[in-house]
């Protein structure tokens, strides 16, 4: 059997970043890796096929000798290169791989629908939550009328007299025997003289199909939810793919995430800065209230233990943190800018005390330039 192009393996462009190569591998893997799919050869296949891609795709130098010669120049029995073998990336994708969702793949068959994926805009708080959600996909369904054969109601489907029902013939090219999809067929190795009206002979009809998605609480960017036998019936009424539900999160207002850490940031004034004082900053659960003690400097962060996401495999509780930042007034009166001179002019009489920073920053800039002149 002749080897598929690495690029189309993966499903990358041929220009496309390692970050780009990285990724598709890495949902590649996740999907034929063979402790999601025991006994199932195809996925076997279908798994060192991506890793051998991936092994070449992946290393600058291969990649470019791939890019040149092919195949032949990078083909791991010329010497060099690790051949294909399953197993041995634990370390790069470890944890991912416990199917928290369950349900094992059926055994693999040869005659598969394709799986689907379908991409999910989730807000934050969906999924920290959890929720379900309905969902509307095309998919291929198999016919009703022919129930998949593709034939009319009471006709069969005959055996391609092209290719015996092999779905493939062997075409003489110069010195070389190839073997090729049968023209007559189509690979299907099947002739419908009679074709069914409702499908045209495909087995299959497209149809929308709407599907109720459960979603675990705390899934994050990435993480998929596999509906077995939710993808695309299969030609000719063989078993259905799956559809792989694809987390994807929106932006949120006020915190970004980071695993099971929250981050936010709190506009807070000068004056509850320097005076110490309690403010009220958001957490999932509503309001909660921080103290802040007098003399905070800006950038500051506070940790709330126990605030941030639980991790949807591990159940870990993650915290929030928010930084505090001190809002510059504007819009003033005449009468406070004239308490804030006073103020400004006070604070000179006080000297260096006042500011740690500005008098640490001063003795630098001081012992940078003397060593300028000197
Ligand atoms: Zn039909
Ligand atoms: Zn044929």
């Amino acid at each position: 059997m002749s080897k598929r192009d690495y690029y189309e393996v993966l499903g990358v462009q041929t220009n496309a970043s390692e970050a780009e190569i990285k990724k598709a591998y890495r949902r590649l893997a996740m999907k034929y890796h063979p402790d999601r799919n025991p006994d199932d050869k195809e996925a076997e296949a279908s798994f060192k096929e991506a890793k051998e891609a991936y092994e070449v795709l992946a290393d600058s130098q291969k990649r470019a000798a791939y890019d040149q010669f092919g195949h032949a120049g990078v083909d791991p029995s010329m010497g060099g290169g690790g051949g294909a073998h399953a197993g041995g990336f634990g370390d790069m994708f470890g944890d991912i791989f416990g199917d928290i969702f369950g349900g094992g793949r059926r055994g693999g068959q040869q005659n598969r629908g394709n799986d689907l994926r379908y991409n999910l805009d989730l807000s934050l708080e969906d999924a920290i939550k959890g929720t379900e959600v309905k969902i509307r996909i095309p998919v291929m369904a198999t016919c009703k009328t022919c129930h998949g054969s593709g034939a009319k109601a009471g006709s069969t489907p005959e055996t391609c007299s092209t290719c015996g029902g092999h779905g493939q013939v062997r075409m003489q090219q110069g010195f070389f025997s190839v073997q090729q999809t049968c023209p007559q067929c189509r690979g299907s190795g099947k002739i419908i003289k009679d074709p069914c009206k409702d499908c045209h002979g495909q087995g299959r009809i497209k149809e929308q199909k709407t599907l109720s998605v459960k979603i675990p609480a705390g899934v994050d960017e990435g993480d998929q939810v596999r509906l077995a036998g939710e993808g695309e019936a299969a030609a000719g009424g063989g078993q259905s793919g799956d559809l792989y539900v694809v987390v994807r999160l929106k932006p949120h207002p006020i915190f970004q995430r980071e695993d099971t850490n929250l981050y936010c940031e709190m506009p807070v004034s000068f004056s509850t800065l320097a005076l110490g004082g309690e403010i009220e900053i958001p957490t999932l659960d509503g309001r909660a209230s921080l103290k802040i003690p007098h003399g905070t400097q800006t950038d500051k962060v506070f940790r709330l233990r126990g605030k941030g996401v639980r991790n949807v495999r591990s159940s870990q509780l993650g915290d929030l943190y928010c930084k505090l930042v001190v809002e510059t007034p504007v819009n003033l009166s005449k009468e406070q800018k004239e308490l804030l001179e006073a103020f400004d002019l006070s604070m000179k009489e006080g000297g260096k005390r006042h500011s740690p920073k500005e008098s640490s920053w001063t003795d630098k800039i001081k012992t940078f330039l003397d060593d300028i002149v000197s």
